[in-house]
């Protein structure tokens, strides 16, 4: 089932997400419904908050961006990329790994029409469950360590505009307001 996806001006964007903490049919049913929704979206990442629900849980499908580089290991093996997309991560602890920040374009299903540079990590550790309830460790760079920075973000109630350096973040604001004012009219969910 393809969910309606909050935009910004909801405050459930604003929230952090409290743990997981039943594996069952509901979460993977939830989950399933996410993915459905990113597809629809044509998005590589979406997170709980952005459906409405404050949880530790996103789902990422990185398939599209195989041509780009970027590495991995997972439980220190590499799988190919098409077996493990889409990925769900819940209750996912992300830890930057040092190195200097990149800079590159993002965008956000919850910011229709508006792109910006954003700053991350340059590779990152993630520990998380799956549905089953299992542990796992991903190390990642690139793409998708950027991609799971955005949406561990989304998690913790904390947007890419957040992080965007000011001169950027001052150039979007006028359209911010006017998405954030379109969003109340739709919704009536002042923030
Ligand atoms: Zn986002």
């Amino acid at each position: 089932m393809i969910l309606r996806v909050t935009h910004f001006g909801e405050s459930i964007l604003r929230e952090p997400g409290k743990p997981v903490e039943h594996f069952d049919t509901a979460l993977r049913e939830l989950a399933q419904n996410m993915i459905e929704t990113m597809h629809a979206e044509e998005g590589i990442g979406l997170a709980a908050q952005q459906i409405d629900r404050a949880l530790q849980l996103f789902v990422v499908d990185l398939s599209v961006l195989s041509e780009i580089d970027f590495d991995y290991r997972l439980d220190g093996k590499k799988p190919p990329l098409d077996l493990i997309m889409p990925h769900v991560f819940v209750n996912a602890v992300l830890t930057p790994l040092p190195g200097r920040a990149l800079v590159a374009e993002e965008g956000c299903l919850s910011f229709p029409g508006i792109r910006g540079d954003v700053p991350r990590a340059p590779a990152v550790r993630v520990t998380y469950q799956d549905l089953d309830g299992h542990a796992h460790e991903l190390e990642t760079d690139g793409w998708f360590a950027r991609v799971l920075q955005h949406e561990f973000d989304h998690t913790e109630g904390v947007l890419f505009i957040d992080l965007m350096e000011n001169r950027a973040r001052r150039m979007l604001e006028p359209r911010l307001k006017r998405l954030k004012r379109a969003t109340e009219e739709s919704f009536g969910a002042p923030s």
